[in-house]
């Protein structure tokens, strides 16, 4: 009865993010940070209603990740900061995680469960260097930014991976828009221009004017735009390969991130 062993339930754990720090110039060195489990009063403010969700996860990643000094999170990748959430779901609440999802084929409502430690890839550095070697044929290939890229067409580009600030953009860009009737596809349309650095060696271009290029894109370029990238870029291959109950079908997508993501509830099925 006098187990006080609070504190160290909440001890920093040393991780490495996927990226392993080769994107932020020093400031990250090995892409190490140390991360602690959610604290009762963190899960609820995750879980209180009102306010920007994005700024909410935020809050939490300063409280609960120790960065090196002067390391910025507006500078973090989205795809080292999914890695973030990834790791503050196991700590916090084991990697066991039952998710919802319907079936493709048959609609039939699902719940799958997926071990967030072990079914989950880190994409490294290294990794996205053999793949694009391998697949583009481009045998000199260096994970760097920015990146470029030989469209299909024979438009050329240089191309960035997408960092908190430009969610941020994105976020408040999409919420004008829906307030002015509908931001149909810009959402899509802002992750691929906010990562175009220059096109055709221009690199003065405006958001505006990286969007309306964009949205003139051919889908065939499109396409090979938005799988190199994703190729080229390091981070946790998220993608799950569910097989339905109830017609046995295998279906594959991005895992969901829904509300038993950051408060588990003990039994996967809704039985009762
Ligand atoms: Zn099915």
């Amino acid at each position: 009865m006098t187990d006080t062993g609070t504190d160290s339930a909440l001890d920093y754990k040393s991780v490495k993010l996927p990226s392993r720090g080769v994107f932020y110039g020093g400031a990250l060195p090995d892409g190490g940070v140390e991360v602690r489990p959610l604290t009762v009063d963190e899960e609820s403010l995750l879980f209180a209603s009102g306010g920007d969700a994005t700024e909410k996860v935020h809050r939490i990643i300063r409280q609960c990740v120790r960065f090196p000094d002067g390391f910025r999170i507006s500078d973090l990748l989205l795809t080292d900061r999914m890695a973030i959430m990834l790791y503050l779901r196991v700590l916090s609440y084991g990697p066991s995680y039952n998710f919802r999802w319907r079936c493709p084929y048959c609609n039939a409502a699902n719940v799958s469960e997926v071990n967030l430690a072990d079914d989950l890839k880190d994409t490294t550095p290294e990794d996205v260097e053999a793949t694009v070697r391998r697949r583009y044929s481009v045998p000199d290939f260096r994970v760097d930014e920015p990146l470029d890229v030989a469209l299909p067409s024979g438009k050329s580009l240089s191309i960035r991976f997408l960092r908190v600030s430009d969610d941020r953009t994105i976020q408040q860009r999409v919420r004008q828009g829906r307030s002015k009737g509908g931001a149909g596809g810009l959402e899509y349309v802002l992750t691929i221009a906010l990562s175009v650095v220059s096109i055709g060696g221009r690199e003065d271009l405006r958001v505006t004017e990286r969007e309306e290029w964009v949205r003139r894109l051919s889908a065939r370029d499109g396409m090979y735009l938005r799988n190199f990238r994703d190729d080229a870029e390091t981070g946790i291959d998220t993608t799950v390969h569910p097989t339905c109950s109830s017609c046995n079908g295998d279906a594959d997508f991005p895992l969901p991130l829904d509300a038993e993501f950051f408060r588990p509830t003990a039994v996967p099925e809704g039985g009762s």
